[in-house]
């Protein structure tokens, strides 16, 4: 049965969707659009202004003014907070919508998004409002050898870094929003947002609801478009101070290319991941289920998916078959159907990459133990599949995949697992499941990996910083730890 979607929600997709810049819609200046389709049927969704460098540039402009002159910058931080409190509260007003735009344009079970998606975005504003009065600098008694008998008042201040470049993916197009647009606004920047070419449509309707919730015009700007025009022109851009990325590790080298080629903006990076999931001999039953939620949930296409599941060689095999058990029980579907536990992938194109990663582990010589290709001939949907036999030198085992598709391998001890689950140029999460705590925290020591789960995976929340180690990123998003990279300090001293 297919959930009904709802009249607004219908509207919203049935009238061309145009770029937001200071605060007014506006179409894109070339005047050129894109399709965005549906992934569970290959139709066309919805058509949606397709922004460039000019648009870029007038969104920048926009943003520079915003922070240089606009009432944003001279709004209390009390006041400001209380803005962002509202983006929060008119989120959770209009989780339905959001959740099934979420769903019919990324491809997700409407309930995941409705679930976790959405809850989670407005949470992030809400926890981050709370951080604008809390923007703190420090006091400091200092020495200066060459200059006896002086004396001096130093303190610094933490200030916004100014118009912020942010440009996101499309596995979690709302959730990936709220991360970017939380810290910066908390620490009073201005933002150009662009949303991925696959899914712009909730931040479209992020942008109303903000705007509704009265954060100035300018403060906020979001232009749809390609990665390699607008998305590059943001990168390159001299007068955007910062750019925040999430996206993968190889367009995050372009990212820093560009920047280094330009203005040498500061960078924030949120990059790819091939993240080790660890079960003991002395793991729960649940360590199973665990797993397959690892790497299964929402389609796999999370950098952070448990892709490699090491299994101490007891329990090997009950392991993995149990996780290809439950794999072969996942019901694949349109998001929008109830009783679908797995959407199809968001793309053609991550369609013919992920497959194509399934032909190279066969021609490797790997096992694949369920799953394997296509499912169906609609829409872009993955069979879920367990993959064994594998060598750490094989492309399914180093590469990011970003789809229903876990390698997994037996290991002996915790030093040669240390060693092999480090094994790769990613670092970003990390899973561990045993009843022996002292072992967990050991081995949580030695994991070179910004997230580190045990006994449980998938565990997100506002107040955690998130971010990689190695070629997984730079910088940290969420928590108090993403307030560093969105403010600059300045040391102010006086001699008195
Ligand atoms: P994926 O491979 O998962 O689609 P990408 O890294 O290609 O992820 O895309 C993430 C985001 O980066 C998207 O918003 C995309 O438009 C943007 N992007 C892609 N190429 C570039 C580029 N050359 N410069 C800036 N942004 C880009």
């Amino acid at each position: 049965m297919t959930v009904t979607v709802d009249r607004s929600v219908e509207d919203f997709i049935t009238t061309p969707r145009q770029l937001f810049i200071d605060g007014q819609w506006t179409d894109a200046a070339s005047g050129q659009t894109f399709e965005t389709p549906n992934p569970a049927t290959g139709e066309t969704l919805a058509q949606v202004a397709e922004g460039d460098a000019e648009d870029i540039h007038r969104a920048v402009r926009a943003a520079r003014r915003a922070f240089d002159d606009g009432p944003w910058s001279r709004m209390t931080p009390s006041d400001r907070g209380r803005l962002i409190w509202k983006i929060g509260d008119l989120i959770l007003e209009h989780a339905d919508e959001l959740a099934q735009l979420e769903s019919l344009d990324n491809g997700k079970p409407v309930g995941v998004a409705r679930a976790a998606d959405v809850p989670l975005a407005a949470d992030l504003f809400h926890y981050m409002a709370g951080w604008a009065t809390k923007i703190e600098g420090n006091t400091i008694n200092i020495s200066v050898p060459y200059m006896p008998g002086a004396n001096f008042h130093s303190y610094t201040l933490r200030e916004p870094v100014g118009v912020v470049g942010q440009i996101i993916p499309w596995n979690f197009p709302l959730l990936m929003a709220a991360w970017k647009l939380g810290p910066a606004l908390t620490t009073g920047n201005t933002v150009v947002l662009k949303p991925a070419e696959q899914t712009p449509l909730s931040a479209l309707l992020l942008a109303q609801l903000i705007a509704e919730a009265g954060i100035p015009d300018g403060v906020v700007n979001v232009v749809t478009g390609f990665g390699e025009t607008a998305g590059a022109a943001l990168a390159a851009h001299d007068d955007v101070d910062k750019v925040a990325f999430t996206g993968s590790t190889e367009v995050g080298k372009l990212i820093v290319a560009a920047s280094g080629a330009s203005n040498l903006k500061k960078l924030t990076l949120e990059l790819g991941g091939k993240s080790p999931n660890i079960v003991f001999d002395d793991a729960e039953a649940g360590a199973v289920e665990g797993a397959a939620n690892a790497i299964f949930f929402n389609h796999g296409q999370c950098c952070v998916a448990g892709s490699r599941l090491f299994v101490q060689e007891d329990r090997f095999d009950e392991v993995v078959n149990g996780v290809a058990e439950i794999a072969k029980g996942i019901k694949l579907g349109p998001g929008m159907e109830s009783g679908t536990q797995m959407g199809p992938l968001v793309s053609e194109e991550q369609l013919q990459r992920v497959t194509g990663f399934l032909e190279s582990g066969v021609s490797e010589g790997a096992t694949t133990l369920t799953g394997g290709g296509r499912f169906g001939d609609n829409g872009y949907f993955v069979e879920p599949t367990v993959i064994t036999n594998t060598r750490p030198d094989m492309k399914i085992v180093r590469e990011e995949i970003f789809g229903p598709v876990v390698v997994a391998e037996p290991f002996r001890s915790l030093d040669e697992i240390a060693k092999e689950a480090n094994n790769s140029v990613y670092g970003l999460g990390a899973g561990i499941w045993t009843r022996d705590i002292s072992k967990a925290h050991a081995l949580a020591k030695k994991l070179r990996a910004g997230t580190v789960w045990i006994n449980c995976y998938n565990v997100f929340d506002a107040s955690l910083p998130f971010g990689g180690y190695k070629q997984s990123g730079w910088g940290r998003e969420m928590g108090h730890a993403a307030l560093e990279a969105y403010t600059e300090v300045k040391a102010v001293t006086a001699q008195l």
